[in-house]
């Protein structure tokens, strides 16, 4: 068995390996997890019709296209919905489509994995993307946003995004990634961030740390800071927590080496 990986695991391991044991060793749900909402579901599918259905060969793509592309997507969603997705929808067309020659992506709403052999351990590393755009010296990955507040994730979050991406396409489609894009469907913003091997390398060194942990059964330590306040743990935390509670029964077991794909070494 490979053991899964991707960025937001890294990211929450480096952050504390802690609460990486409670949440993906034993499987401890946090509260307060929702799923996503159901408007930003259809703009994404959306998108991936506008840019996926559409002939190439026509000259020009219309912003009736998009609207037709939001109606088949849009049909579940509340008349209040409807009509906001479609003025986001409009806002999008003007700025990135409109008097555009528009090319066709690499690839749209996809899942990307990569294959790691670390410590002897077999790991898996996926990630999800929007879309893929290919130019000469690279691909950018664009991640759209559709939430109502513009939240810009943290460095380490972003690095650790680059990092998965970088290798995983790499795998691939035997190129790198010259850059990641943020693209905030509500307000139009495109947040650009370039790519470097020095982001995969940042990522190998922590599957190698991750992977002594799971080789040594060592302690998965806590790492306190300001991200301990949102922390759904803090009850079962004795780092923060004079008198924890014990872990619900019923969890998962913790892995075991034992049960990982061990990788030749000659
Ligand atoms: S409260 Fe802080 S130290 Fe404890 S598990 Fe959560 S993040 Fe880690």
């Amino acid at each position: 068995m490979s053991y899964p990986l991707s960025a937001s695991r890294l990211q929450t391991y480096q952050r504390c390996p802690q609460s990486y044991y409670f949440r993906y060793e034993r499987g401890l749900k946090q509260p307060g997890f929702f799923g996503a909402a159901s408007l930003g579901t259809a703009l994404h599918q959306a998108l991936a019709k506008v840019y996926g259905d559409w002939p190439y060969q026509q000259p020009e793509l219309p912003l009736a296209w998009v609207q037709r592309c939001w109606q088949e997507c849009s049909a579940s969603l509340p008349p209040s919905q409807v009509a906001e997705g479609r003025h986001i929808l409009e806002g999008y067309y003007h700025q990135f489509l409109a008097g555009q020659a528009v090319r066709k992506p690499l690839a749209l709403e996809g899942r990307i994995q990569g294959h790691l052999q670390v410590e002897n351990l077999e790991f898996t590393i996926s990630g999800r993307y929007d879309r893929l755009d290919y130019f000469e010296d690279g691909i950018e990955l664009i991640d759209y946003k559709s939430a109502k507040e513009m939240h810009l994730p943290d460095a380490q979050t972003i690095d650790m995004q680059i990092g998965v991406y970088f290798l995983a396409l790499e795998q691939r489609y035997h190129q790198s990634l010259k850059q990641m894009s943020l693209l905030f469907l509500r307000t139009g913003e495109l947040i650009t961030y370039l790519a470097t091997p020095a982001h995969k390398e940042r990522v190998l060194d922590s599957v190698s740390d991750l992977a002594k942990k799971l080789q040594n059964d060592q302690d998965w330590e806590p790492i306190t800071g300001k991200h301990c306040d949102r922390c759904g743990y803090r009850r079962y935390c004795k780092a923060v927590n004079p008198n924890p509670e014990p872990l619900p029964e019923g969890l998962k077991a913790a892995c075991s080496t034992g049960s990982l794909q061990l990788t030749l070494s000659l």
